[in-house]
């Protein structure tokens, strides 16, 4: 590549991730915009890669100013032994932007963290009404919930479990409800039949990313799903658990996806844009009832991580609600939403490698498929997926995708979630520099494919 600065395995004490991937050694951010240490620079289209800086790179004068005030109040305390006012602050601020009904917050450091204290609730909230058999919860098979071992077995792709596979508790999972194999949602609701059918007293929740974000970039199952999910919920007495970990704090253009979609949930579990980037914090938040059911049981939740609500990271996640409102971020994602899908769509409409453009505000999805018939996926072998994001990289464009996972539920996809800041000419950059990534990876791969037919 031109005048860039690369890291390599051979080149590094970092045990880094993938050993055969030269990494980008980036000094500084500011907006979308990565300088790595030659100076040259790449668009970020993905938040600091993950979905995280909502803000973009580069300080919030506020957001310094509330991190440097609580540090020289008090950084840490284990809120084991006591609280402290910004743990207060932020689970009342948290709560009055959450859906109705949501009354009760309790603080982590990220996503795995808040996906594996909802589960112990999600358990505990049975138990303690004295339900104590409920302890599966189920799931779309193509989504993800966190690296740690609890989190893999919810995420039900093969893919990913398969190295884990001894340690990993099985969870119940259903197809998800994708053009490949069930437009309607109806498919999905016959397959949860058929687990309620056979372990339907021992369900504690159902879980599900309202909006998806790596697993099946921008996806929400069908209305009729969710209306069929709440008759199910109300017949058998489970819980329904929204992963927000990449949706809440605004990223679908409102406060939290659930206010988007045909049913309240139960349990939110939210991280990512809460710290934005600046410091790791997650939440978990439930509704009064699943909090009564505690009260009025057990009167105990235990146990917890050590940074569980410490005052720094709850400082930052009401500096970053307040910078929120503030800017009226969320509006302009919930504005511009439908103009970037817009845009990526008609300038991808060419393409006969994509398959479909989807999304809701910041958090959009382009799927691939064969573009010989339009509809298979594509032969993992290809790695077609990492060979938009090596496109990208050559374009100065920082995406994400995903590759197929060996599962069948889904094939290559790349997602965006660009920061909210992010001006509309950048977004219209992001748009051109991914339309001519996927022309050049589709035009190779086009060639491959009709070599390998002759
Ligand atoms: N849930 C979803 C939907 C996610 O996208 C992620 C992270 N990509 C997680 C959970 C796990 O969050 P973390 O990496 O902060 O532990």
């Amino acid at each position: 590549m031109d005048n860039r600065s690369f890291v390599t395995a051979n080149d590094t004490a970092v045990f880094v991730r993938e050993l055969d991937r030269p990494y980008p050694l980036i000094v500084r951010g500011e907006g979308v915009w990565l300088y790595d240490a030659s100076g040259h620079a790449y668009l970020d289209a993905v938040s600091g890669g993950a979905m995280v800086t909502s803000f973009g790179h580069g300080t919030v004068p506020s957001i310094m100013e509330a991190i440097r005030n609580q540090t020289e109040e008090i950084s840490f305390l284990y809120n084991v032994h006591a609280t402290t006012p910004p743990q207060e602050k932020l689970a009342r601020e948290l709560t009055s932007v959450a859906p109705e009904g949501f009354t009760r917050a309790h603080f982590v450091s990220g996503g795995t963290e808040a996906n594996e204290l909802a589960l112990r609730m999600v358990r505990s909230y049975h138990v303690d009404r004295g339900d104590t058999g409920r302890h599966l919860v189920v799931s779309p098979a193509q989504s993800y919930h966190g690296a740690s071992i609890a989190t893999f077995g919810l995420t039900g792709r093969p893919g990913l479990q398969a190295p884990f596979e001894p340690y990993i508790q099985q969870q119940p999972h259903i197809p998800p409800s994708t053009w490949l194999f069930d437009t309607t949602g109806e498919s999905a609701l016959k397959e949860l039949d058929t687990i309620l059918e056979r372990v339907g007293d021992r369900v504690a929740a159902f879980l599900i990313e309202p909006v998806s974000a790596a697993s099946l970039p921008g996806y929400t199952p069908p209305e009729a799903f969710w209306r069929g999910l709440e008759e199910r919920r109300r017949k058998h007495g489970f819980l329904v658990w929204f992963d927000e970990v990449v949706t809440g704090m605004g990223r679908t253009g409102t406060w939290f996806a659930a206010e988007q979609m045909p049913l309240m949930p139960d349990v939110i579990t939210t991280a990512k844009g809460l710290g934005a980037g600046f410091f790791p914090v997650g939440a978990m938040l439930v509704q009064e009832r699943v909090y009564q059911a505690v009260a009025e049981g057990s009167r105990s939740f235990e146990p917890g991580h050590t940074w569980d609500g410490a005052p720094v990271s709850c400082a930052v996640g009401s500096a970053v609600i307040a910078h929120l409102k503030q800017e009226r971020l969320i509006d302009s994602v919930a504005q511009r939403g439908p103009w970037l899908l817009g845009e990526l769509q008609r300038s991808l409409e060419g393409c006969e490698l994509v398959r479909e453009v989807r999304g809701r505000g910041f958090l959009l999805g382009v799927s691939y498929v064969d573009p010989v018939d339009g509809s298979s996926l594509l032969d993992p072998s290809l790695r077609v997926a990492r060979r938009i994001d090596e496109a990208a990289l050559e374009e100065s464009l920082l995406v994400y995708s995903t590759q197929p996972t060996n599962d069948g539920f889904a094939g290559d996809q790349t997602l965006l979630a660009p920061a909210f800041t992010a001006s509309d000419s950048e977004l219209e950059q992001l748009v051109e520099r991914l339309t001519r990534a996927v022309q050049q990876v589709e035009h190779h791969v086009k060639g491959e494919l009709a070599s390998a037919a002759r």
